[in-house]
């Protein structure tokens, strides 16, 4: 799909969860891409797991989100978070997660928060986007300098098979380059926020049927803490056999290739566990968020832009809201009826989230950072049992927050966008636990049944749509008219239930690509066209 002069449209550095998702959510819109990975694609130690609400929506419209619950954790495996002193030990709190996994239907959304490792995400995100036809993929090829002259980017780059450079032409840049992203680097975009908060040592391993050696029950998470705080977790990868052992302190990361990992794992369990390490490796948590997510032609996204501490699993969630707010726009600008102006709104809805959902994860890991241990926590005293007790409390006074963030996966909302009209009405409060359905502009429209096992969500992340909702909904025609004008690809869709009608509280909503309310009303504006300018991120014409 190359043209004359541009080797790809856009060109994606990195080829992780997020960069493969941009690519499918272009390729899904038509615009052809090329992704460059250094790697060879294979995920070796796993990472993210936890799949938010909204994150397993923009999954279910790439056509991905049945085989992402297939193979990821099994339906009936419980989200707990447990916080132990050890297998063998105490239990100090539990945290039940039943609005997560399994598959019933959910009241806020067509899809529950599920568990599917990047070792399986990743290879159904390339498979899915190199089956579009035009998103191209190379791997082992690295991104090395680049040139932006205003009208396009030039990448220089290097295939690590042949060791020969090479240079790629494209209109726009999408740094997806992950937390130590090169092009970050060269543009001198700072990070803000708390680098290096923790060293961990992370620990791959097999222990089959884990919980048939301890009598504590199955979980997705589990906390260790001893007389000095919390020491170590254990995050089930696959509802199997696979986990992965966190190893807090600087001893540890510091030694990371000497430390005897099998030993520390049966500090928690007993010696008997079978168990069979895979891999270790060591790495840092911060939250920081990039200064800028665009310098001209170049836009950061995911963790390039922003990395948090996993508590909570934000990292991947955030960039993959990312991906829903880019995709759109640069496939408008390409496909020409987005205004060059629409690609700076990205910047300004996107930095907030990753400032917001940043904060949430620096507020979860302080209140476990902070929360004081007892010298007889772990022993079989009547003051371990009070300190016990007490710490419990504690933890579920404060660590819902940390595990159950419906509020942080749904209820995000592009305040003072340029391409949003307000419309007067107050907000609803954005809180980490508890989504609040909402069509207020700039929310993402909200969850409804319309038939069986079809939502109001499936109507959106193709073109705009505006809704005509309730018995008698107002004449949409100057809309309509108004984008045919702008060529804005536009669809209509009437839904007659009242219950939809008084979800949305307008009978005119018009709905983005992205799945977010841009405007609302009674009836069409007066200018119907300005209206359509302003979605599309051009100043009103005459
Ligand atoms: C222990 C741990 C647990 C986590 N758990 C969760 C979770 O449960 N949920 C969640 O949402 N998030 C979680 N995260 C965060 C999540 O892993 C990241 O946010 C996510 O991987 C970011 O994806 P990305 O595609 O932006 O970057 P990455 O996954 O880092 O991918 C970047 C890619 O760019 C490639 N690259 C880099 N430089 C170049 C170059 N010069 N040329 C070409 N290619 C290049 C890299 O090889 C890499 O493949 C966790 C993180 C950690 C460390």
């Amino acid at each position: 799909m190359a043209d004359k002069t541009f080797d790809t449209p856009v060109l994606i550095v990195g080829g992780g969860p997020v960069g493969l998702s941009l690519a499918l959510d272009l390729g899904r819109r038509g615009i052809a891409c090329q992704i460059i990975e250094q790697s060879d694609g294979i995920v070796y130690h796993p990472r993210a797991t936890a799949l938010n609400a909204r994150t397993m929506e923009l999954l279910r419209r790439f056509g991905v989100a049945e085989q992402v619950k297939r193979d990821g954790t099994p339906p009936d495996f419980p989200h707990t978070a447990l916080y132990l002193t050890g297998f063998n030990g105490y239990e100090i709190a539990r945290i039940e997660r039943p609005s997560h996994g399994g598959r019933a239907p959910s009241p806020i959304s067509p899809e529950r928060p599920q568990r599917c490792n990047q070792l399986w995400l990743d290879p159904i995100l390339r498979d899915r986007a190199l089956g579009l036809g035009h998103v191209r993929l190379r791997y082992r090829c690295r991104f090395d300098t680049l040139v932006d002259d205003g009208q396009s980017v030039v990448a220089n780059v290097t295939d690590l098979t042949t060791n020969t450079t090479e240079r790629i032409t494209a209109r726009y840049l999408v740094d997806c380059s992950g937390s130590h992203s090169p092009i970050r680097r060269a543009f001198n975009i700072k990070m803000s926020g708390q680098p290096a908060l923790e060293y961990h040592v992370s620990v791959f391993m097999r222990a089959p049927d884990l919980w048939d050696h301890h009598d504590k029950g199955k979980s997705a998470l589990t906390f260790f803490i001893d007389e000095k705080g919390g020491w170590r977790s254990l995050v089930m990868i696959d509802g199997k056999e696979h986990y992965r052992l966190g190893i807090m302190g600087k001893e540890y990361y510091d030694n990371y290739k000497t430390i005897d990992v099998d030993k520390l794992f049966t500090e928690v369990t007993s010696p008997e566990t079978p168990r069979e390490i895979i891999s270790v490796i060591r790495w840092t948590a911060c939250d920081v968020v990039a200064d800028k997510y665009q310098v001209g032609r170049v836009f950061l996204v995911g963790d390039a832009a922003h990395q948090n501490h996993p508590s909570g699993g934000f990292g991947l969630n955030t960039g993959m809201g990312d991906v829903d707010d880019i995709g759109w726009k640069l496939a408008a600008v390409l496909q020409g009826w987005g205004d060059p102006a629409l690609l700076d709104s990205y910047e300004t809805e996107r930095r907030p989230i990753g400032l917001r959902n940043i904060n949430q994860a620096w507020t979860s890991f302080a209140d476990n950072r902070d929360r004081p241990s007892h010298p007889e926590l772990t022993k079989d005293t009547q003051a371990g049992a009070t300190a016990r007790k007490v710490m419990g409390e504690q933890i579920m006074a404060t660590q819902h927050a940390m595990v159950l963030t419906d509020g942080i996966a749904l209820g995000y909302r592009y305040e003072g966008s340029p391409i949003i009209v307000p419309d007067g009405t107050e907000a609803t409060p954005d809180t980490p636990s508890n989504y609040q359905p909402t069509a207020r502009p700039g929310s993402r429209a909200p969850h409804a049944w319309i038939s069986e096992g079809r939502s109001t969500v499936d109507l959106f992340g193709g073109n705009f749509v505006l809704l005509r909702l309730g018995a008698t909904p107002p004449d949409g025609t100057a809309i309509e008219a108004a984008f045919r004008r702008r060529e804005i690809p536009l669809d209509i869709v009437t839904l007659a239930d009242p219950a939809i009608a008084e979800l949305y509280q307008q009978p005119l909503v018009l709905v983005r690509p992205d799945g977010h309310v841009a405007w609302r009303g009674a009836a069409a504006p007066s200018d119907s066209l300005a209206l359509a300018d302003r979605v599309r991120g051009a100043r009103p014409q005459t």
